[in-house]
């Protein structure tokens, strides 16, 4: 249930509300926009049954929720949800760009790639280093040294750092080297996890599981933000269905019906949604027009000789290209993006 302010009410009325709900055991969650205010009630509604909160100064209206998330929901915040990664905004206007190896290999391969992916316009430096691999026997990652070559790369170029943790573990070994942390699509349902990157706060890009419906994956969104950490960020990254052709597929109806029913920000990955580099820059260009906040991307100096995910990932240059037709495609779908087209100094 949430509970509609009139316009302009008083501070005062508002905290009357709010204690009062407080003092009934319920969770509470307040949304300030332009005129109203909405105040989102969690926990057992039935306490309510004999509280009359609309005869409450201030009332306008009470209105159930019918999902089961709420802090994920638009109804409990209806403007849009910009979060700040130091710095950086991510769902407003400006598209944001992060880029990287799939894993960090070598200082040379992700140095190489931060100083190119940064001049075409990338915000973020993506590398993976605890790698969730399908075959145990496949390359896992230079885990704590691959997270301080990332740091070197941050010191050189100013990109910030994000990077999949695994676990518990890897989250407190990643939390001082990362902006940002990625939960992947092999852990979007392991609720622990949620629950812990929840609790530290960290800003958090969130990837949908190949299985998950949208429901399920707002749902499993709320193990996050309820432990206290409001900086999510989405990621679309190809659901399984019986096509063979690409990886996975990637749902670009997911931008629309996540904007529909959620104020976070919504980001895509066609590099692993398609599983083919051929197909990278054609989708990320629909995913920008559909509406989604940025895109995150697989780009590796030498694709051929990656030590994953080889066949999907982008050379620089292609990765240049991709950022000059995203600088022309943002302005008609009202969007910025700065492509550095000079390629000009760091
Ligand atoms: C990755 O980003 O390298 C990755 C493993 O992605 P996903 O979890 O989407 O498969
Ligand atoms: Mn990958």
């Amino acid at each position: 249930m949430i509970i509609i302010m009139r316009p302009n009410t008083s501070e005062m009325d508002i905290e009357n509300v709010v204690n009062t709900l407080k003092s009934l055991g319920l969770g509470v969650h307040i949304s300030k926009g332009v005129e109203k205010t909405i105040i989102g009630i969690i926990g057992d509604k039935r306490v309510l049954e004999e509280v009359p909160l609309d005869l409450m100064p201030g009332v306008e209206k009470l209105v159930p929720v019918v999902e089961s998330y709420k802090l994920a929901s638009k109804a409990f915040h209806p403007e849009p949800s910009i979060i700040d990664v130091n710095g950086v905004k991510i769902g407003g206007a400006e598209l944001v760009l992060m880029a990287g190896p799939c894993s960090v290999e070598n200082r040379e391969q992700i140095i190489e790639t931060a100083i190119a992916v940064k001049k075409s316009g990338a915000k973020f430096l993506r590398g993976g280093t605890f790698k969730p691999r399908t075959s145990p026997y496949s390359f896992q990652g230079l885990e704590e040294e691959g997270l301080k070559l990332l740091k070197e790369a941050k010191e050189i170029t100013g990109l910030l750092i994000i990077s999949e943790i695994t676990s518990e573990k890897t989250l407190e070994i990643a939390y001082k080297y990362v902006d940002m942390v990625q939960i992947g699509a092999r852990n979007s349902q392991n609720f622990q996890l949620l629950k812990e990157v929840g609790r530290s706060k960290k800003p958090v890009l969130y990837k949908r599981g190949p299985s998950m419906t949208i429901e399920e994956w707002l749902n499993a969104t709320e193990y996050i933000m309820s432990e206290g950490n409001e900086n999510v960020v989405l990621c679309e990254r190809g659901i399984r269905t019986f096509e063979t052709a690409t990886r996975y597929t990637m749902d670009i109806s997911a931008i629309s019906v996540i904007k529909s029913l959620s104020h976070l920000p919504i980001i895509v990955d066609p590099s692993h949604a398609t599983g083919k580099s051929q197909y990278v820059q054609s989708l990320s260009k629909a995913a920008v027009a559909a509406g989604a906040d940025g895109l995150i991307i697989e780009v590796h100096p030498n694709p051929m000789r990656a030590l994953s995910d080889a066949s999907q990932q982008i050379t620089p240059f292609e990765f240049d290209n991709l950022c000059s037709d995203i600088y022309k495609i943002a302005p008609i779908v009202g969007r910025d993006f700065k492509y550095n087209q000079n390629h000009s100094q760091l």
